[in-house]
């Protein structure tokens, strides 16, 4: 967190904005128990999950891919939206503002927290939603919560085997490493299936898988937000923005006049010190950090 001063200017920008757009990160659900994607959480069972979230790892292996779906899926479920999620609902029910929330997570807390869908754009998609593979068909069913998806992946989503040891007071036999459970072959006929295609086709989690072009409606909308009508403030949460299309929002904002205020564990010094024009910086947990700042507009959570 900066100076009083700063949280002063920024709560003063905050009140007195029309147009307001959030851009969130993986940064914002890390304090609701889930890892980010990259850094040394990245491996799953030893494969490297980006190498699991590609139409070509779908093609090769869809049950392992759905194994390693099943166990995201797991881990959401069991995670709880934060004060941050929850600040960000509030905001998209304001009357008076024209707001939207362009999240990058997949990970379906954002709404869970109760954020208005009219104004939420999860350009990455969601995990909880499914998509039939079929190109003659355009079944989507979202949110979707059930778990497991089909008996098969029942019990896939564990990480680790959990052997009953017998406790011991030798100091060796607690630091034995827990072995990874194995990864079950599925057949296809095991997966989630398309309810509505005659010929079984398989349903793949509705997520922007890389290589896979961003979904066009909501990109377009979101274009049309920010060209539409200059936005006067951009927060920009656990995120670093750096990363395509995430980074041209900003730039567009700034560049038509909006004020970025920057919410994250990892913010540019230059940002910090106060350098950057019309650009505040709060360092930390945003999940702590939203409620605080953001209390003009959303009051007491
Ligand atoms: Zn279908």
């Amino acid at each position: 967190m900066n100076s009083g001063k700063s949280l002063k200017e920024f709560q003063e920008k905050l009140t007195t904005s029309r147009r307001i757009v959030a851009l969130v990160g993986a940064g914002l659900s890390v304090s609701s128990g889930l890892p980010t994607f990259r850094g040394s959480q990245g491996l799953w069972k030893n494969f490297n999950m980006i190498d699991l979230a590609t139409p070509d790892a779908f093609y090769i292996d869809p049950g392992l891919v759905w194994q390693f779906y099943s166990w995201r899926r797991y881990n959401a479920l069991q995670a709880r939206p934060n004060k941050g999620h929850v600040a960000l609902a509030k905001l998209s029910e304001l009357d008076g503002i024209e707001y939207i929330t362009i999240s990058q997570n997949v990970d379906g807390l954002q709404r869970r927290a109760g954020h208005n869908k009219d104004n939420l754009y999860e350009i990455h998609g969601s995990i909880f939603e499914l998509r039939c593979t079929s190109f003659m068909c355009n079944f989507v069913a979202k949110d979707n919560f059930k778990h497991p998806l089909t008996p098969a992946l029942q019990g896939t989503e564990q990480e680790y085997d959990v052997k009953s040891r017998k406790r011991s007071l030798h100091e060796e036999d607690a630091s034995i490493s827990p072995q990874f459970k194995p990864i079950k072959e599925l057949s296809e006929e095991e997966l989630p299936q398309c309810p509505v295609c005659k010929d079984g086709s398989l349903l793949r989690p509705g997520v922007v898988w890389f290589g896979e072009p961003l979904p066009l409606g909501p990109i377009d909308q979101v274009d049309n937000f920010i060209e539409d009508e200059d936005v006067d403030l951009v927060l920009v949460i656990g995120t670093s923005g750096t990363v395509y299309p995430a980074n041209s929002y900003v730039d567009r904002i700034r560049a038509k006049g909006g004020s970025v205020a920057v919410f994250n564990t990892d913010i540019d010094q230059e940002i910090l010190d106060g350098k950057v024009s019309k650009t505040w910086g709060f360092k930390g947990d945003a999940a702590v950090l939203l409620p605080l700042t953001l209390k003009p507009l959303i009051g007491e959570l």
